[in-house]
């Protein structure tokens, strides 16, 4: 707690004045760019390797980098993350949604080898919403056979949530409409390095500067 109490002492002499115009214009109202899904790893640094700025992202971060299914018409939708989608994407109106996995990812353990504790309820009811994804991984994944298996579930399941967010019928239409793009990516944290799903390749692959114009072309302007 030292560490972040001095941090605040810092941000207020030094960093606030660089900030002070941007808030108070913020503060107005928000209008972000893109949703991201991380997980809720302290490893996982968005606002370091993608240089984000404060009013450019909207957040949710959970154990796992998860968002449940659609409840469906007759369910009672009622969970934070579907809450924190429609949000951002019908309210908001963001152009793209990213959801990032990480190596070494405890969920991923807790998945494959089981809670690390006893006793934690919400935690198990919680990952139980990635059952199903676990075993489709085991049924067979064709992800890069040649890194660990925990980090090939993370990847796998970047790309199950993908599908979870277009079970959404608002949002799936958005999509096939062309106003609304989502994007998988995989944070590795020993390399430092910030990967994306390539669909021709069938594997993610680092986001370097020719990567990065690659993508962008695809995008257009
Ligand atoms: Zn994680």
């Amino acid at each position: 707690m030292r560490k972040l109490i001095r941090g605040v002492v810092g941000y207020h002499e030094r960093v606030r004045p660089l900030y002070r115009r941007r808030f108070a214009r913020l503060a107005l109202g928000q209008k972000p760019d893109a949703l991201l899904v991380a997980c809720s790893d302290s490893r996982v640094a968005p606002n370091i390797f993608a240089s984000e700025e404060p009013g450019d992202l909207f957040v949710v971060r959970n154990v796992g980098n998860l968002i449940p299914r659609y409840a469906g018409r007759g369910g009672k939708p009622c969970h934070a993350e579907g809450a924190a989608l429609e949000f951002a994407a019908l309210a908001l109106r963001v152009k793209d949604i990213i959801v990032c996995g990480h190596s070494s990812c405890g969920a991923m353990r807790a998945l494959l080898e089981g809670p690390p504790v006893k006793s934690a309820a919400h935690l198990e009811g919680w990952l139980s919403h990635a059952g199903p994804v676990v075993r489709r991984f085991e049924a067979g994944s064709r992800l890069d056979a040649a890194i660990p298996r925990v980090d090939r579930l993370s990847q796998f399941n970047v790309l199950q949530q993908i599908e979870h967010i277009r079970s959404y019928p608002a949002i799936e239409r958005l999509v096939r409409a062309g106003r609304l793009r989502l994007h998988a990516w995989w944070f590795d944290i020993a390399a430092a390095e910030v990967l994306h799903f390539e669909p021709r390749q069938g594997r993610f692959v680092v986001i370097d500067a020719p990567e990065a114009a690659r993508l962008l072309r695809r995008f257009g302007p």
